[in-house]
This record gives C-alpha cells, sequence and structure tokens, in this order.
C-alpha cells in the first residue's frame, strides 16, 4: 500500500492515447499509476482531485519565453520588429532594477502556469531574479542569462551568462541554461566559447535565430554564412542547442538543422504580429526536426497562454501551408513531448514513473460540446481559462484563481 497519494480524476489525454474515466495516481513527484476510477478504493489516496467532466493532459511546456517583459505588454504594438526592439524594449530594459523586474518576472509566471505551462524556457536579464521567482511559485524552470559581445548593452555581459549558470546548474525546479542572444549579436568566438563550456558543463543552449531579415542580412555580411551555418561553424548546432524562431531559414539550412537534432522552438504568434511571418516549421517536422512551441514574451504575443499558442500554431500554418497540412495532434506533441525532449525531461506524457506535471482543465461548458472530440476540443476550442489546476512535481501550484505558493491570487494584482 503506498502512502501520502493524490489522485486526478477524469479522461487523461497525451499523445499517445485518451483513457476516459481514469485516475492519474500521483506519488512523490512522478506518476505512480493510471488506473480505472473504480480500482480507486484499492489504494489509500490522501487528495482527490477533478472528476466528471475533466480533462488531464501533460503541462505544457513553453519552450521559449520572457516572462519578465510582461512589463511591456502594449508598448509598441503594430511596429516591425527592428523598430520594436531597437526603439521601444532596448531602451526600456536599460532602465530595469532588480525588484521590479522581480515584481514583473512573477506576474508572467502567474499568467503562463494559469494558463497550463508547467515548464517554461527562459531567456533574459537578471536571470537569479527570475529564477527566484520561479522557485518561489513552484513552477519548472530553465534560465539563461542573456548574453551579447556585438552591441554594447550592459545587463548583457558575457561573463554573467558563465557566472549564472555555475551558481545555479541544478537547483530542484531550475535548471541554468547558456543564453547567446542571437546570430547577429553575439561572435564567433564567445559562441564558441559557449558551446566548450556547455560541452564540459553538459548545458543546453539557448539562442534566438533567424527571427527577423535584418538578423540573416547582418550574419550573411559579418560571416558570409547563413545564420544556421554560423552556429554549426561555431561548434553549437547540435542535439543541446534550442533555437527559438527559425523564421527565414532556407532550404539548404532546414536540412542542416534538422540534421543536428537542434530543437526549433516555433512561436508563431510573436512572429506573426512582429513581423507578419512564419517559420517553415512543416518542412523542418518533415526533415526530422524536433520542435517545441513557445509563447517568447508578452511584449510581442501579447499573452503567456499555450492553450492558445496551439491553436494559433495550427491556424497560422494553415494559413502558409495549406489546411491539410498541420494536424492538431503535431501541434499537441510541440506543446508537449517536443517540449520535453528539448529540454531532456521525462514529461510530456501520462504514464507511469514521469513527472507529475499535469493540468486538469474544466470541460463542463458550451464549447467543449460535442463530448469527445478531446483533442480536437482542446486544440480549437479551449481556452486558458478552462485551466482549473496546475501540478508540477505533485505539488499543486495554480488553483482556480490562486497559487498555493505564494498565497497570492488574481484578486490580489
Ligand atoms: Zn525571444
Amino acid at each position: 500500500m503506498v502512502k501520502n497519494m493524490k489522485a486526478l480524476i477524469g479522461t487523461a489525454m497525451d499523445i499517445r492515447s485518451i483513457r476516459k474515466n481514469v485516475a492519474v495516481l500521483i506519488e512523490g513527484e512522478r506518476i505512480y499509476d493510471i488506473i480505472p476510477v473504480d480500482k480507486i478504493k484499492e489504494y489509500e489516496v490522501d487528495e482527490v482531485f477533478g472528476g466528471e467532466g475533466y480533462l488531464i493532459i501533460p503541462g505544457l511546456i513553453n519552450s521559449h519565453t520572457h516572462v519578465a517583459m510582461t512589463k511591456f505588454r502594449g508598448l509598441g504594438d503594430d511596429l516591425p520588429l527592428n523598430t520594436w526592439l531597437n526603439e521601444v524594449i532596448w531602451p526600456m530594459e536599460m532602465k530595469w532594477d532588480r525588484k521590479d523586474l522581480r515584481k514583473w518576472a512573477l506576474i508572467g509566471l502567474m499568467e503562463a502556469v494559469s494558463n497550463g505551462s508547467t515548464t517554461v524556457n527562459e531567456h533574459y536579464f537578471f536571470a537569479e531574479e527570475i529564477a527566484r521567482a520561479a522557485q518561489e511559485i513552484g513552477v519548472r524552470t530553465f534560465i539563461g542569462q542573456t548574453v551579447m559581445d556585438l552591441i554594447d548593452f550592459p545587463l548583457a555581459e558575457p561573463k554573467e551568462g558563465f557566472k549564472f549558470f555555475k551558481r545555479w546548474k541544478k537547483c530542484r525546479l531550475i535548471t541554468a541554461t547558456l543564453a547567446p542572444h542571437a546570430t547577429d549579436t553575439v561572435s564567433r568566438d564567445l559562441l564558441e566559447d559557449i558551446g566548450n563550456f556547455a560541452k564540459k558543463e553538459n548545458g543546453l543552449i539557448h539562442i534566438h535565430l533567424s527571427q527577423s531579415r535584418e538578423e540573416v542580412r547582418k550574419v550573411r555580411k559579418r560571416e558570409g554564412l547563413y545564420p544556421v551555418e554560423y552556429l554549426q561553424k561555431s561548434g553549437i548546432l547540435n542535439e543541446n542547442l534550442i533555437a527559438a524562431h527559425g523564421v527565414y531559414l532556407t532550404d539548404r539550412e532546414i536540412a542542416l538543422f534538422a540534421k543536428s537534432k537542434a530543437t526549433l522552438a516555433h512561436c508563431p504568434t510573436s512572429l506573426a504580429k512582429l513581423e507578419g511571418a512564419i517559420a517553415p516549421i512543416i518542412e523542418l517536422w518533415k526533415a526530422g526536426s524536433n520542435i517545441s512551441l513557445g509563447n517568447d514574451c508578452a511584449a510581442s504575443n501579447n499573452s503567456l497562454d499555450m492553450i492558445e499558442e496551439m491553436k494559433m500554431t495550427a491556424i497560422l500554418n494553415k494559413v502558409k501551408a495549406g489546411p491539410e497540412k498541420i494536424k492538431a495532434e503535431e501541434v499537441f506533441y510541440w506543446a508537449t513531448l517536443g517540449g520535453a525532449k528539448a529540454l531532456r525531461l521525462k514529461s510530456g506524457l501520462i504514464g507511469k514513473d514521469y513527472l507529475a506535471d499535469l493540468v486538469l482543465l474544466n470541460t463542463k461548458k458550451p464549447h467543449f460540446l460535442p463530448e469527445g472530440y478531446y483533442l480536437s476540443h482542446l486544440v480549437y476550442s479551449a481556452k486558458g481559462s478552462d485551466v482549473e489546476m496546475v501540478f508540477v512535481n505533485g505539488d499543486v501550484i495554480y488553483d482556480t484563481g490562486k497559487f498555493p505558493k505564494i498565497k497570492t491570487s488574481f484578486s490580489d494584482l
């Protein structure tokens, strides 16, 4: 008999299966088993959540984000990327102070968690403050201190990136990464140093790639290479790389990227808004690349909502490539297992011994009718606000508008 057990009751859906009327049993940080709900009496269960009309899914993985930028939501809307970044965002970012940044990081994390994210892959300045905000709320967080050396930006000092990694490395829910900003703002020497360091430490590298036409132009002019070739020549194009965006990849770059086993973090809403463009995700997927999904930041998205992102991913890619070229299954895979694979996590599935990072959605609402069609309803009809509870490592970190770990609720904001 196992003690201290939690049970989530409802329909459990991951990318492999849909199981109706089950109890997902959680023991400690892991999923203990998935059993028919009528067998629950055979276990000594301490707490029961959900019930009829609930959908249980693996926690969604936001694989590229900058949560503190929630502060800049609504600023510089409807501008092209380079004007937005150079004239609106960077001048604001120069003025960050630690305390303020931590407050906005926490607000961003609250939004992400309340919409079903159990893991975020963060890339920003003052990484330590974001790590502390993540520890407070209890969300699984990968985080790298953003570094650049080709432009003068005091918050992005290269040595701070290595320092942060050494200090945090792996600290329960926090995993440090290396975070060179982008191919046009980081030199080959620095990328090589980061690559060697990451290899020695078995760390992940998280970078922006081909986010704007301007970035591609600059890299070609400076290096005589396309951005993916530049990553390869710098020695960081491998399975430990997560590159966000990849909007302007050429066919050659797609083949190279897919062969490398790196992950492309697709953030369609943000880049559709900033560049009016969609990455060649379907081509990358066909070529065998791993794909994950991300919200990017609330200044460009303007939400931190992975459920909304799934729908946008499907719809925007249909506009680009045709309605039959992308299916709900693929989008759900990218939002769960694709992210888990990129971050080397045993999550993204509801199975024995998987991390108990789970989301409970209340489907007793008109937009979930007719009943059934679980996957279609999740990707095309569900809303972030359907998320009722969020579990990370088996702990409740969100419960109907409240965040038990920080004793804060929506009404306190
Ligand atoms: Zn970004």
